[in-house]
């Protein structure tokens, strides 16, 4: 999907013009659209709808299959119109933001009958209240509760550097970080951004864009203005209230330019409402693993390559049972570590938790009714939330606390310093105000509520004498209301007679038109007053019913009225405690977190590695495991283990390991499962997991490398060979000796030769410059002669055997080269036709035959950095050769030329 291109409101973008003779209400739809912005589609409320008009009518009926209809004219043209009930607007909100729209959404500021007071012809009050895009949502209906919902600003400084700012306001989340141009890509890939906000200048840079994984984003291209440093600067500290930015941390320019552009867009699409973010966090981009987003792509970190969430690693160990708990264990397996103390507390976290399963189970059993409350907290402040969102507020404090209550009953003794961290950040005891709003809210609050405070009835009886009295008033009269049908029953002497209610006629007394004449004909002191006549009934009221009808109106409008008072007075609780209740929820999140990688652990039989600062990879019995749980679904076949040990230390000895692994096998026999599960072992520990192995020590990874399996970019204009080669030279011109590095396959894109002698270079690269941990797949035998002459490189092969005409895959590795790759009978088993497959045996045949020869003369092929031999002699019929100059001769002299020089030949 190509990123949509968006552009912000402003007043300048083009709506149809405002000529002639037009409707005041169509005069103010032009005003309020040319404020949208021509790209920005409007949702104009018209009473129980939204309705769109002119070319974004004819956009959004397209997009959301919905009849596109007229209404009026404008200069003489009929005015497209199109229109979604308010009631399921969100549904239709979903569809659009979903294809690359964004919505302004505009709203009646009055009611209908307050306009009427200043004329027959005037038009209800209407302004936009919000731009809903990608990147700014908030309901729960239009968010995915297991993935963040991330938007950031881009700023590129003089040399070329970038800060970063983003923001999940959905959940006020809200860091900003320098970040290189080489971990740019890397940075944004790990974020997976639903929108971009980029300086316009910037937007013209060539190939910028084009270059950043930005396929999925929204990218809005913005004024320079926006990103000056200095009205940034102004923006922020009004936006956290504080006259310096000291206390949040020291923030470069460039980070405090994409930070204001931020907090600027955010506000122009709340229409400014302030959104509730937390204070800015600094990110040390070189703090975390750096993971490029092709290396992302390969290893299907948290999609496929395909775009699936299923089938993914998050999908295969994600084991929380809450949203934000999935959101957290993501973000940490988005962005493994690098500082090993850090890594080493997480594995503490999770060791607790996988020991102490009893303690796990409890604690999930309470995360499952916890709701987002970080999510609700910042609706609430945004003014969208409702009384759920204060039940998901209480749930999780409440739940919270007794997280707290149960850790503390098992004693504090061997508690690992991240639990007791987040323990800490749930303890009401120590926090009053938080205390009494959860014990409020208990108390004030029924347990099912509406999901719009203007429904009511949330309230609890007891919370409110006033609403109590209110309610009782109304509850009498329809009691009263009740005892009045059996009364007028009796004096009409009509036994069916009826009480009803509807929305016009407020409570009505009905009776069948066989029953009517008895009350018409009743006389003057009839209480009974005539109301309607309807073929199915006749209609009544009493001077009695009207006024308890207008007494339970009253009542219930004054009910209402204080239900939304005191839902207001918990919103501004809320939202004043955001902070901490932001805090509480992210504690609850992060031991979600723990607990999924602990009872995955003990799901899977995974060991807790040992991590330090060596340069070793040492995994026993380790089990790929997306693969092992894809089989193990499948039914039957069991994944076979293996080892792996890297040593890229300096210095040998000759027990070292090497440094460099050529495997060679089959096809289909596990070479790419192998090469990609060791990759994820280090991404899984550094981001606080188990590994499923019997044993696993990881030197840390500064960087990680995967070029694994051929894919083309063909919307870039990038063959796929061209990509294989882009990703190859990033690997080798970045890769160090910290980083690992899985190549599989490089070089099949091209001609044999061109692509042997291209994975010869590499591996003599890696192995000499880059001096990274490798593991190297690949099908080109002849590379099995390395291992003899690079000291750090080896040999490891995956097995199969040919056994009465049946391939077997025996998947496991074993020291040394493949004996033969068997692709012509794993194309027998994939179906190719008997006569096809016969075919190319005979071929293959041949082919072996003519290949010893070259396959010793590439053995031989000279050591890297060896000093070139020397040219070899010229003959003397290339000298002849060498001094002519095909542009002195005549036609004549050149056939000359051609005989005598077949004369040399023949010669010698
Ligand atoms: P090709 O050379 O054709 O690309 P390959 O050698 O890279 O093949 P993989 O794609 O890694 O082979 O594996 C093929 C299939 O073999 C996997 O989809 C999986 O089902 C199975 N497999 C791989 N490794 C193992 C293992 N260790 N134990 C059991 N099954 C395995």
């Amino acid at each position: 999907m190509n990123a949509p291109v968006t552009s912000t409101p402003n007043k300048s973008s083009k709506a149809p013009l405002i000529t002639g003779k037009i409707t005041p209400m169509m005069a103010q739809f032009l005003e309020v659209k040319s404020r949208a912005g021509e790209e920005t589609l409007l949702f104009y409320r018209m009473g129980d709808f939204y309705e769109l008009f002119f070319d974004d009518a004819v956009k959004a009926a397209a997009a959301l299959d919905i009849a596109l209809t007229k209404r009026g004219k404008h200069k003489g043209e009929d005015i497209p119109m199109c229109g979604v009930p308010v009631h399921s607007a969100e549904t239709y909100l979903q569809r659009l933001i979903k294809k690359g729209f964004r919505v302004a959404v505009c709203e009646q500021m009055e009611d209908p009958s307050e306009a009427k007071k200043r004329g027959s012809k005037s038009v209800v009050r209407r302004d936009i209240v919000r731009i809903v895009t990608p990147g700014t949502l908030t309901e729960d209906t239009l968010l995915d509760a297991r993935g963040a919902n991330f938007i950031a600003a881009l700023h590129m400084n003089r040399l070329g550097d970038f800060g970063l700012a983003w923001s999940d306001v959905s959940e006020g989340l809200f860091c900003v970080s320098d970040v290189s141009k080489q971990a740019l890509p890397g940075m944004l890939a790990a974020l997976n951004l639903r929108e971009i906000l980029i300086s316009d200048t910037l937007y013209e840079v060539d190939d910028l864009i084009e270059n950043l994984p930005l396929s999925e984003t929204a990218c809005v291209p913005l004024p320079r203005a926006k990103f000056d440093p200095r009205a940034a600067e102004r923006r922020l500290k009004d936006n956290f209230n504080v006259d310096s930015l000291d206390g949040f941390g020291d923030f470069s320019p460039s980070e405090i330019s994409a930070a204001g552009a931020l907090i600027d867009y955010l506000q122009i699409t709340q229409a400014g409402q302030k959104t509730e973010l937390s204070p800015p966090k600094r990110i040390i981009s070189q703090n975390y693993m750096a993971i490029d987003p092709a290396t992302r792509l390969s290893l299907e970190i948290e999609k496929t390559q395909t775009g699936h969430r299923k089938g993914s690693l998050i999908d295969a160990v994600d084991m929380t049972v809450s949203g934000p708990g999935s959101r957290c264990l993501q973000t940490w397996l988005q962005r493994p570590l690098l500082d090993f103390t850090m890594i080493n507390q997480r594995h503490d976290g999770v060791g607790f938790l996988k020991e102490r399963t009893d303690i796990t189970e409890q604690l999930r059993e309470k995360f499952k009714h916890m709701g987002d409350m970080a999510r609700s907290v910042s609706r609430l402040a945004l003014g969208r939330g409702g009384p759920r969102d204060l039940i998901h507020v209480m749930n999780g404090l409440s739940q919270g606390e007794a997280v707290n209550a149960l850790m503390a009953e098992q004693g504090h003794m061997d508690m690992p310093e991240v639990l007791s961290l987040a323990l800490g950040a749930l303890s009401l005891a120590d926090k009053p105000s938080l205390a009494a709003l959860r014990l409020d809210l208990s108390k004030a609050l029924k347990s099912d509520v509406p999901i719009l405070a203007r429904d009511g009835g949330f309230v609890s009886s007891g919370w409110s004498a006033d609403l109590d009295n209110l309610r009782s008033l109304r509850d009498e009269s329809r009691r009263i209301i009740a005892g009045l049908r059996a009364d007028y029953a009796k004096i009409s002497d009509v036994p069916t007679l009826k009480i009803k209610h509807n929305n016009v006629l407020g409570y009505f007394i009905e009776v069948t038109p066989k029953y009517a004449d008895n009350i018409l004909a009743m006389g003057e002191d009839s209480p009974f007053i005539h109301r309607q006549t309807l073929v199915s009934g006749v209609r009544f009221t009493t001077t009695k019913l009207a006024e308890l009808d207008r007494q339970i109106n009253s009542a219930g409008d004054k009910a209402l009225a204080l239900e939304m008072k005191i839902f207001e007075e918990f919103l501004n609780r809320a939202t004043e405690l955001s902070g901490p209740i932001r805090k509480a929820a992210h504690a609850l999140a992060e031991l979600d977190a723990y607990g999924s990688f602990a009872v995955w652990a003990n799901e899977i039989g995974a060991v807790r590695p040992v991590i330090d600062n060596s340069r070793v990879f040492h995994i026993k019995a380790g089990r790929h495991p997306v693969v092992e749980r894809a089989l193990s679904r499948l039914g039957g076949a069991v994944f076979t283990p293996n080892d792996c040990s890297l040593d890229a230390e300096q210095g040998t000895n000759s027990t070292k390991a090497p440094q460099l692994m050529i495997i060679t096998g089959p096809n289909m026999a596990g070479k790419s499962t192998y090469l990609r599960q060791n990759a994820l072992f280090c991404l899984m520990a550094q981001a606080g997991s188990y590994i499923p192995a019997e044993h696993a020590h990881i030197g840390i990874v500064d960087r990680l490398f995967s070029r694994v399996g051929a894919s083309d970019d063909l919307s870039k204009g990038r063959s796929t060979f061209m990509v294989e080669m882009i990703e190859t030279a990033a690997i080798l011109n970045q890769a160090g000796a910290r980083s690992f590095v899985i190549l599989d396959e490089i070089g099949r894109g091209t001609a044999t030769f061109d692509g042997l002698s291209i994975a010869w270079a590499a591996i003599e690269h890696l192995h000499h410059v880059n001096g990274s941990r490798a593991l190297f797949a690949t099908h080109y035998h002849e590379l099995t002669d390395l291992a003899d002459q690079l000291d750090g490189a080896s040999n490891a092969c995956l097995r199969a055997k040919d056994w009465e005409g049946e391939l077997i895959f025996l998947h496991d590795v074993q020291a040394g080269a493949a004996d033969k790759s068997y692709g012509v009978q794993v194309a027998k088993l994939a179906g190719l036709p008997e006569r096809a497959v016969a075919r190319a045996r005979e071929v293959l045949a041949r082919l072996e035959q003519d290949h010893d020869t070259t396959s010793q003369t590439l053995g031989g092929l000279p050591l890297f950095m060896q000093t070139p031999t020397a040219p070899a002699p010229v003959s003397k019929t290339d000298a002849y050769i060498d001094n002519l100059n095909p542009d002195d001769l005549s036609p004549r002299e050149a056939l000359d030329f051609l005989y005598s020089l077949k004369r040399k030949l023949e010669e010698g």
